[in-house]
């Protein structure tokens, strides 16, 4: 198919792009299509186009809370990053485009001497991302500091207060809703740069002692089992560092899958069954996967 890439107006058109280039877990297979948009005009465009195309699409952002599969993403994936990320602050209100890095956010609004998103700038994830999961760390998540979130509802742009958002532990209405966020704002509160800065570097501090950042992740790979937590689970079924080719239980904190290089999603997720199957025999306790999983497997 051709249509896509000689269409204007829909941000920059790749073919063929491999998924594990634009997930922080560095695996999956390719799409057939990667539309970047840098603006609102062309999300709308895109979106409209590929569905006037009957093209099915998935919306990503920073990837980092997807794992692909081998065989890659048939359709289009919209990804709103980088290229439509832009911040302004007036007074104590922070606008953030949904391509913008929570840890760009953070550090803009401490430059600013706005406090409020210290915890979130170690989450490396997008503000789109953010909205959607209701992102949150050491004790903050979104809702705190949301006002409104800026959506693209089927054709309309909306702006839906935090209120009617249905922000809960690690969910939003965005994705039953399927709007497509655009922006957020956010009510800060003026503070030293300095002191927030030195929040920041403490929380950062706190997360690369306990966290494998070295590795490729996709975070937490486990859900929370009520009454329990799932590192301290995995460790006690002795599964500290266990290894299937190149994915990995990391050694560091046993709640995170890494990719030790050359892992593909099948070895992932491999690993995650025989995590999940060793938990259970000796415990009980059935650990459900917190990251989404998308796209096709491997044809034979
Ligand atoms: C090392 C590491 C540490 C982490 N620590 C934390 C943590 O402390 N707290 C926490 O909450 N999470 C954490 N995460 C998970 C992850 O960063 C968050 O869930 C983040 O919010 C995901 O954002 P993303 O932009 O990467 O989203 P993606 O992974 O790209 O997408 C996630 C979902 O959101 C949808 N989506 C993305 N952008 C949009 C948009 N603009 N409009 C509509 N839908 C959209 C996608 O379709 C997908 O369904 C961590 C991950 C890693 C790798």
């Amino acid at each position: 198919m051709k249509e896509l890439s000689e269409i204007q107006g829909i941000g920059r058109v790749l073919q063929n792009e491999p998924m594990k280039n634009h997930t922080t877990m560095k695996v999956g297979g390719p799409c057939d299509w990667m539309l970047v948009p840098s603006t609102e005009e062309e999300i709308i465009q895109a979106l409209k186009t590929v569905q006037a195309l009957n093209i099915p699409y998935m919306i990503l952002g920073n990837g980092s809370n997807l794992l692909v599969r081998d065989g890659g993403i048939r359709g289009a994936v919209i990804k709103i990053g980088e290229d439509f990320s832009a911040i302004r602050i007036e007074g104590e209100t922070l606008y953030a485009e949904a391509g913008a890095l929570l840890s760009t956010v953070a550090k803009r609004a401490a430059k600013a001497s706005l406090a409020g998103l210290e915890f979130a700038s170690g989450i490396p994830g997008t503000i789109g991302g953010a909205m959607v999961m209701n992102a949150g760390a050491y004790g903050g998540e979104m809702k705190d500091v949301t006002v409104r979130v800026r959506v693209l509802d089927g054709e309309t742009i909306r702006e839906i207060p935090a209120a009617e958002m249905g922000f809960a532990y690690r969910y939003s209405h965005v994705l039953p809703k399927q709007w497509i966020v655009l922006g957020a704002e956010f009510s800060l509160q003026t503070d030293d740069a300095e002191e927030i800065q030195a929040r920041i570097d403490d929380l950062t501090q706190q997360r690369t002692t306990k966290q494998p950042l070295e590795w490729p992740s996709a975070g937490s790979t486990f859900k929370r089992p009520e009454g329990y937590f799932a590192g301290k689970l995995i460790d006690d079924a002795g599964l500290r560092g266990f290894r299937y080719k190149d994915a990995q239980v990391s050694e560091k904190h046993c709640g995170f899958v890494i990719n030790r290089g050359n892992a593909s999603f099948q070895d992932i997720q491999t690993l995650i069954e025989s995590v999940q199957k060793a938990v259970y025999e000796e415990f009980g306790v059935h650990l459900e996967r917190e990251v989404k999983v998308i796209g096709e497997d491997l044809c034979e």
